[in-house]
C-alpha cells in the first residue's frame, strides 16, 4: 500500500510528487552540515550557516523538507532563506535512512575543523634539555625570521623524532612563538578522508591556509599512522591518497615561501623510505637524563597549585625512564591531586611517593633501539 504525502518543499512539487511506501522507517533524527552552493559564483561572499535557535531551525527544517526520504551522504536544499544552499545528511536515526515527518528531529553539525591555527605559546627556555635538537632547530628560526633571505636554499620539510613526551610538539611551539610565526597542528589520522579525493583536498587547503599565513610551521603530528613503510601497511588500510598528496606538498613543486613543515613521529624506522626521505634534516629527541629530569620537575613545581615539601632530588632515580609528559602527567598532577582530595596544603614526600608506586608499572623503560 503507498501513501501519498502533503509536502511545502517546492523542490518536489515542481519535480515530481512522490509517493512512499509506508513501511517506510519515520526518522526520529537527522544530523547534517551545511555544505554550500552546488554552484560556485565567483566574487560570492563565503556563507556560514548557523542556527541560534535549534528548535526555530526544527520548525524551518521540518516545513520545507518533510516528506523526503533521506540516508546518510543525501543532500537537502534550503527552499527559502537561501535558496538552493546544501546541507548534507551527515547520519539518521534509524540508520538507513527513511521518510522525514514531522516529528523528525534535526541537529545542526557544523563540519569539523581540522585545520588548528591555535596554539599554547612556549619559550625555549621551557625546555630542559634537548640541546642538540635546539642547536639544529636554529636554521628554522633563522628562515622563518626572513624567508626572503633562502630563496631555494629554504629549510622545507623535518622530521623530529624520538619516544612520546619528550617535547616535539612543545619545541615546534616553541619555534613559532619565538619567531612571531602561525602555527597549524595536525594529527596525521586526521587526513585520512572518508570520500576519494578528500584527503588530497584538506592537505592542499592545509598548505594554501599556511602560505596566506606565512611565516608558518606545519606541524604533523603522528606521521607514522599514514607514513608506514608497505609491510605495515596493512595495519592502517589504504593511506596512498593522503601519502601522495603530501608527497606533492612536500617535494616543494609548489614553493611555499615561509612554510616549514615539521612532522613528529615515535618510530622513524617504520616510515615509508619514499616519505622519510623527503625530510632533508632528521632532529632526534632524547628522554631526559637525570640532571634533565631534576630540572623538569623544579620547573614545573613552580606552576602546581601547591608547594611541594619534600626533596625532589630523591625522585630523580625513581623517575629514570620517563618523559617530560609523564613526570607532569603521571608523577606531579596525580600527586598534586592526591594532597588535594586529602585537604594538605602542600604535597608531601607521601603524595609523591605514592604516585611513582602507581605508574612505576606503567612506564616503560625506553626502548632506545626503536628510535635510531
Ligand atoms: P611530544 O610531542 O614529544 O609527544 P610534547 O611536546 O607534547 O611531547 O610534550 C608534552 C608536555 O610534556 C609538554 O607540553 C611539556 O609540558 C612536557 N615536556 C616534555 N618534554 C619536556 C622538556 N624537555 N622540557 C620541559 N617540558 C617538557
Amino acid at each position: 500500500m503507498t501513501l501519498k504525502l502533503p509536502t511545502t518543499n517546492k523542490r518536489l512539487l515542481f519535480s515530481k510528487i512522490k509517493t512512499y511506501d509506508e513501511t517506510l522507517p519515520s526518522l526520529k533524527r537527522v544530523i547534517i552540515e551545511p555544505v554550500g552552493f552546488p554552484i560556485k559564483v565567483s566574487n560570492s561572499e563565503n556563507v556560514k550557516v548557523s542556527a541560534e535557535n535549534l528548535d526555530l531551525f526544527n520548525i524551518y527544517a521540518r516545513d520545507q523538507w518533510i516528506g523526503e526520504i533521506v540516508k546518510e551522504g543525501d543532500y537537502l536544499f534550503d527552499n527559502s532563506i537561501i535558496p538552493d544552499y546544501a546541507f548534507r545528511v551527515i547520519s539518521t536515526y534509524p540508520k538507513g535512512g527513511g521518510l522525514i515527518t514531522s516529528d523528525t528531529y534535526f541537529i545542526l553539525q557544523q563540519p569539523k575543523k581540522i585545520i588548528r591555527t591555535q596554539f599554547k605559546k612556549a619559550k625555549f627556555d621551557d625546555i630542559i634539555g634537548q640541546e642538540h635538537a635546539k642547536k639544529k632547530c636554529k636554521i628554522i628560526m633563522k628562515y622563518l625570521e626572513n624567508p626572503k633571505l633562502f630563496g631555494e636554499w629554504a629549510p622545507r620539510n623535518i622530521l623530529f623524532y624520538g619516544p612520546p613526551g619528550t617535547g616535539k610538539t612543545l619545541m615546534a611551539r616553541a619555534l613559532a612563538t619565538e619567531t612571531d610565526s602561525s602555527f597549524i597542528l595536525i594529527k596525521a589520522p586526521e587526513l585520512i578522508g572518508e570520500h576519494v579525493g578528500d584527503s588530497s583536498k584538506m592537505i592542499r587547503e592545509l598548505y594554501k591556509k599556511a602560505e596566506e599565513s606565512a611565516p608558518c610551521i606545519v606541524f604533523i603530528d603522528e606521521l607514522d599512522a599514514i607514513g608506514l613503510s608497505r609491510e605495515y601497511q596493512s595495519l592502517r588500510g589504504d593511506v596512498s591518497e593522503v601519502v601522495n598528496a603530501l608527497l606533492t606538498e612536500l617535494d616543494g613543486i609548489k614553493e611555499h615561501e615561509g612554510v616549514v613543515t615539521i612532522a613528529a613521529t615515535n618510530n622513524p624506522a617504520m616510515l615509508d623510505t619514499a616519505i622519510r626521505s623527503r625530510f632533508e634534516e632528521e632532529i632526534e629527541f632524547k628522554l631526559p637524563n637525570d640532571e634533565e629530569r631534576l630540572k623538569i620537575m623544579e620547573l614545573y613545581a613552580k606552576t602546581l597549585p601547591l608547594p611541594i615539601k619534600a626533596n625532589l632530588k630523591e625522585f630523580v632515580e625513581k623517575t629514570k625512564g620517563f618523559s617530560g609528559r609523564d613526570i607532569k602527567e603521571k608523577f606531579l598532577k596525580p600527586a598534586l591531586h592526591k594532597a588535594i582530595i586529602e585537604d594538605k596544603e602542600f604535597i608531601d614526600r607521601e603524595d609523591l611517593l605514592w604516585a611513582i608506586k602507581n605508574i612505576k608499572k606503567n612506564v616503560r623503560e625506553a626502548p632506545q633501539h626503536l628510535y635510531l
